[in-house]
């Protein structure tokens, strides 16, 4: 099943990001949609070559811009390494999106250890349960 991903990570937490996705690399190329704020997709496309749509930078949008995927339900996945120690000027972007994965009830990774146990049920096919909403929603739209 084809999920909509998405990968944003604050710029001390990038290096990470680029790891993580490389380690997992097999698991993302298999089909999936992903996306990424500007230079989180730039940083993961030079590193792996996967086919990711980059939004705008955080601090100019990006955050809203992916927040508007989850407020329709087309996300299924975020990947959000915010670095925990560090003030953001877009810190309001940044709760809205929080605020929007749980409105939608979006599985939503701030850190490289549940993104990994994420990943992992990816593969083993537990993120079935986004296929029924995506069906029901295309059902509700016709
Ligand atoms: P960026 O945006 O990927 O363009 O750096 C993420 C952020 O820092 O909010």
């Amino acid at each position: 099943m084809a999920l909509h991903i998405a990968f944003i990570a604050h710029d001390r937490m990038k290096d990470e990001m680029v790891n993580f996705v490389t380690a997992y690399q097999h698991v993302f190329a298999e089909g999936h949609q992903l996306y990424a704020t500007g230079t989180t997709g730039q940083r993961i496309i030079d590193k792996t070559g996967l086919k990711i749509h980059r939004f705008m930078s955080g601090p100019l949008g990006g955050d809203q811009q992916i927040g508007a995927l989850v407020a329709q339900n087309i996300m299924d996945l975020i990947i959000f390494l915010r670095d925990p120690l560090m003030a953001q000027p877009h810190e309001p972007d940044i709760t809205a999106l929080l605020r929007l994965c749980d409105v939608q009830g979006i599985p939503l990774a701030t850190n490289v250890a549940t993104a990994e146990l994420l990943v992992r049920a990816m593969e083993r096919g537990e993120f079935g349960w986004r296929e029924v909403v995506h069906k029901y929603k295309a059902g509700n739209e016709e």
